[in-house]
């Protein structure tokens, strides 16, 4: 081949831009009506199988390629662009973030390092970000995927400001260091002190309260008691918005408390952090500036198109001192393309890097922070009605306070009360009508419903109660002890 061109872009430019738009007309007709229909769909066998082809060695043109998509990938998603996805805690996406998505993945950018204007739409978020926490304008900040990994790199923040930047090269054998959040704070924190090489026996589990926040007279007793054993403590994990119910631990208090006792206090605000954009949610989050470092997700409450998870630093010096290196090949320059320093890879795991932060960019300026504060108080104001429906059904009963988004509840049965609510989840999945997860709280199995969607509605939540008082009456009758010989 020699001077023509690329085999892989497209040959006809003219055919190329046809197709190109009849699949964005198509895009935009199914993002304008994400509400309609079941909320998931199973794949069906013939689907699976579609995905158990060899590696494929001949070309398949666009049009092909986009009808596969259109026919077995995009009917099965999981649902959470719909009204009526209350699983786990999942963002809706937008259609803005689409299109920021295309954008995007049409530069092909590498935010890696470098001087060009992607990395300063990420200097911008992290700007941003600092003013929203109310953090010193040193502070440093990095897009990564979601909170698990946002929680990791502060764990190792965390170890390498206590341990010395020496413990780079030495590793962890033989360390002392110990580590605390609350009993349900999210299991990601454990994974974090796992892969940190800490181990998640150093991870100390703090009782909380009723309201599932952190007891803070506990954790200064398991804390005295560490260091009477001869132990480390090192940092303290508050969460504000807790996976399980949405609950946010005294983040004043815990900022006293690390303060005092000279820990690293990190905040896994995976959702709840955001509440910083609702008048009626900031109050809660206070002591939330004091943090050494925050976790948060672009992709729950500020409907991102997944994923996009975000870390910031209080102090850079330390944030760089964990993960900087400077390899020969990627010396920076005072001009010329390799400046810009510091580059984000000094920052984290990744030296190659997407460009999350137009998506991101793209929502913060396309909304604005009163738009988006807004959308987080509907689905507060959502889950305030679901809970009100709820208490007014005799067949029903809550099963946990609901701070902020989430609504904790079941079907009541005198027996097999776990089994019937278990089969009413997977009932409203199969059957497409709503998708509920569920939880343990207090040893009885919880139908969970997060609102986190930006369009869910009052009636959504009628028609979900509604399917799980139906499920629950088939099912507790089904399962209902027979108490006289059936009749004929
Ligand atoms: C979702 C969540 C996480 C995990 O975040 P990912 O973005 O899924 O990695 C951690 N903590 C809390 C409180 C969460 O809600």
């Amino acid at each position: 081949m020699k001077g023509g061109p690329s085999a892989l872009d497209p040959a006809d430019w003219a055919a190329f831009r046809a197709e190109a738009h009849r699949i964005l007309d198509e895009v935009v007709d199914d993002l304008a009506c994400v509400g309609e229909g079941p909320v998931w769909r199973p794949m069906t066998s013939e689907t699976r199988a579609g995905f158990e082809e060899p590696v494929p060695k001949a070309p398949m043109p666009l049009g092909a390629l986009y009808d596969v998509f259109a026919r077995s990938i995009r009917p099965h998603g999981a649902g959470n662009r719909h009204p009526r996805f209350f699983g786990w805690v999942h963002g809706g996406g937008t259609a803005l973030g689409a299109i920021a998505e295309l954008l995007a993945g049409s530069l092909n950018a590498n935010l890696g390092g470098r001087d060009h204007a992607p990395i300063a739409v990420e200097r911008q978020i992290v700007r941003w970000m600092r003013e929203l926490f109310g953090f010193p304008g040193t502070a440093s900040g990095l897009l990564v995927t979601g909170t698990s990994m946002a929680n990791l790199l502060a764990v190792i923040v965390a170890r390498t400001d206590r341990l010395g930047v020496e413990s780079r090269a030495q590793g962890m054998a033989g360390h002392r260091l110990v580590a605390y959040t609350s009993s349900v704070a999210h299991a990601c924190v454990e994974r974090a002190m796992e892969v940190a090489g800490l181990g998640s026996s150093a991870l100390r589990r703090v009782p909380v309260g009723l309201d599932h926040r952190l007891d803070l007279a506990a954790l200064e007793r398991m804390i005295a008691e560490d260091r009477r054993d001869g132990l480390a403590p090192f940092l303290v994990v508050g969460t504000a918005g807790s996976v399980d119910i949405g609950a946010t631990d005294d983040l004043s208090a815990l900022a006293d408390l690390a303060a005092r006792e000279r820990l690293w206090f990190h905040v896994d605000g995976a959702f709840g952090a955001f509440g910083v954009l609702s008048d009626a949610l900031r109050p809660r989050l206070a002591g939330i500036e004091r943090a050494d470092s925050i976790a948060c997700d672009f992709h729950k409450w500020l409907q991102v198109p997944y994923d996009a998870g975000f870390l910031l630093v209080r102090d850079e010096a330390k944030h760089r001192a964990a993960f900087a290196q400077r390899p020969p090949y990627l010396a920076r320059t005072a001009r010329g393309l390799a400046a810009g320093e510091p580059w984000f890879t000094d920052y984290g795991v990744d030296l190659s890097r997407g460009f999350r932060a137009l998506k991101v960019w793209f929502a913060l300026k396309g909304h604005g922070t009163e738009a988006l504060g807004r959308a987080i108080d509907e689905t507060c104001r959502v889950a305030a009605y679901a809970e009100a429906r709820v208490r007014r059904e005799d067949e029903l009963e809550m099963h946990a306070p609901v701070p902020m988004n989430i609504v904790c509840f079941g079907y009541r049965a005198a027996e097999g009360a776990d089994e019937i609510n278990r089969r009413i989840v997977i009932e409203l999945q199969e059957s497409g009508a709503a998708a509920p997860s569920t939880t343990t709280l207090g040893g009885r199995l919880a139908i969970r419903a997060a609102i986190v969607n930006h369009r869910t509605r009052e009636a959504d939540i009628d028609a979900f109660i509604d399917a799980v008082l139906a499920a629950g009456r088939r099912f507790a009758s089904e399962l209902a002890p027979r108490r006289e010989p059936p009749t004929q």
